[in-house]
């Protein structure tokens, strides 16, 4: 499979500085910032700094150091949010996981019950 990037999408402008956000979190690899819309008490979206659009893209090309600084961010976002209670982690891809910013990103969302996975129907 390839994958082709769009370095024109609103995360490539905000890893660029073009876009505004509210940062989390920042390491070497990854950049952590709350989402515009939240869906919950706490919700953070985790993206790496390298030109991937997908999970499946990232795990496929991006290297060790790359991988491991993005899980890292994850990590210290649940430790700094206080999501002890647990949170929910998704990664929307392509149509039918109707992702809507072709740059990869993981959701972190938490604060509360956040119900069954999936709504019905
Ligand atoms: P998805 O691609 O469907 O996984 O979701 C993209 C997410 O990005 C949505 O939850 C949006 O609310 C969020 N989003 C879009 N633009 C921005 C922005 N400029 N800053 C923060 N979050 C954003």
């Amino acid at each position: 499979m390839t994958f082709d990037y769009d370095p024109q999408n609103i995360f490539a402008r905000i890893l660029r500085g073009e876009i505004p956000n509210r940062t989390v979190f920042e390491n070497a690899h990854a950049l952590a910032f709350e989402d515009i819309r939240p869906q919950a008490p706490v919700h953070v979206l985790v993206i790496p700094k390298g030109p991937y659009v997908s999970l499946d893209h990232f795990a496929a090309e991006a290297g060790v150091e790359e991988q491991a600084g993005f899980l890292a961010a994850v990590a210290e976002v649940c430790r700094l949010t206080g999501v002890a209670g647990g949170f929910r982690a998704i990664a929307n891809t392509r149509q039918d996981g109707r992702q809507e910013v072709p740059h990869f990103h993981i959701h972190i969302l938490g604060g509360r019950d956040l119900g069954p996975m999936l709504a019905h129907g």
